[in-house]
Formats: C-alpha cells, sequence, structure tokens
C-alpha cells in the first residue's frame, strides 16, 4: 500500500487514446513493470496509483485512471476527467487512425480537466518498426503544435515508459 501522507503531491492523470494502442499495457508496465499483453480481461480496473520520486526528488503519488475499454462507445463521462491535470494521450505506430483520432481525444480531455492541463503524446509499439504507419516527424509536429510533451514508447520492450510518466509528471508539479 502507498502511503499517501509520505508524498509531496497527489497527481490525478487519465490515459486517453482508441481501443488497441497499449494504453493499459502501459499503465502496467509503468505501475508493476508487467506486460500483459492482451489485456481485456482486466475491464473493470478504473486505476492503478503509484508512488514514484522524481529525479527532482519530489515525491509524487501518481493516480492513473485508465479506460477500461468503454472508449469503444465514447462512454468516458466527465467523471473520467474531473480533477485531471494531465493526460498521456496514446496513438499507435503502426495504425493511422488512431493518430488521426489523437486530436478528438486532446480535445475531448481539454474540455473537461482541470484548468490549463499538461498532456504528453505517445506513440506507442514503436518495437514494431517494419509495420510502421506514423512517422516521428508526424508526431513530433502534432505535439508541437498542441504544446505537448512527446515520446515513442514500447510498453512490451519497456522502451520510454518511465520517462514518458516522469516527464508529464515533473511538467505538472512544476506548476503546482
Ligand atoms: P488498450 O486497449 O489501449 O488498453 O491496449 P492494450 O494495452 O490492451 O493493448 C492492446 C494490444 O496491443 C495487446 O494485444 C497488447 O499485447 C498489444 N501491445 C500493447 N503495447 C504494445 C507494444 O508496445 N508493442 C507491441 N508490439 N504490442 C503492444
Ligand atoms: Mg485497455
Amino acid at each position: 500500500m502507498t502511503d499517501d501522507a509520505s508524498c509531496d503531491f497527489l497527481v490525478k492523470i487519465v490515459i486517453i487514446g482508441d481501443s488497441g494502442v497499449g494504453k493499459t499495457n502501459l499503465m502496467t508496465r509503468f505501475t508493476k513493470n508487467e506486460f500483459l499483453g492482451d489485456s481485456k480481461s482486466t475491464i473493470g480496473v478504473e486505476f492503478a496509483r503509484h508512488l514514484i520520486t522524481l529525479p527532482n526528488n519530489k515525491k509524487v503519488l501518481a493516480q492513473i485512471w485508465d479506460t477500461a475499454g468503454q472508449e469503444r462507445f465514447r462512454a468516458l463521462g466527465p467523471n473520467f476527467y474531473r480533477g485531471a491535470k494531465g493526460s498521456i494521450c496514446v496513438y499507435n505506430i503502426t495504425n493511422l487512425d488512431s493518430f488521426n483520432n489523437v486530436e478528438r481525444w486532446i480535445t475531448e480531455f481539454n474540455k473537461h480537466a482541470e484548468s490549463n492541463p499538461m498532456s504528453i503524446l505517445l506513440g506507442n509499439k514503436c518495437d514494431l518498426e517494419d509495420m510502421r504507419a506514423v512517422t516521428t516527424a508526424q508526431g513530433t509536429s502534432f505535439a508541437e503544435k498542441n504544446n505537448m510533451l512527446f515520446m515513442e514508447t514500447s510498453a512490451k520492450q519497456s522502451t520510454n515508459v518511465t520517462s514518458a510518466f516522469e516527464s508529464l509528471l515533473i511538467r505538472i508539479t512544476d506548476n503546482m
């Protein structure tokens, strides 16, 4: 169990993006260092908590909300976003549709979240370079235009996952 009293900040972040891009696996890689593979059986898990000491020594209890599969039905209500200080907005580098939908996700997030929220855009499944459908430049350019951080990640190979969460949490807590 994590102890709320031992942290400097409690930060709610949400993970958004199309179904199948790897949101649940990014969360479990970050919080438990596990890759579940097909995570459909975890439907119903609403959020995970993870206590982390950032490179700047701030202790942060991250409360990370996952969509638990409702994204297929566009049924994420305002409660999902309420109080969120940041988002992890994910697409799959092998799926152009998932990248094209990022705009919709981030607009929805900005509408419902705390004022002045921070977001990071993640191009996940970067281990599947042979099947790439979205260039790194496309990701960078979208992120710059929308004032987001950007990284390519692999939940499978554990590439950039911790640094992605940490970068977002540093950005958020710098403004708290
Ligand atoms: P979600 O619907 O966005 O929560 O996506 P999941 O985390 O359930 O992952 C969907 C599928 O993509 C699963 O079959 C995972 O095994 C796979 N997957 C997730 N992340 C990666 C990754 O980084 N690389 C590869 N190759 N597959 C991944
Ligand atoms: Mg999921």
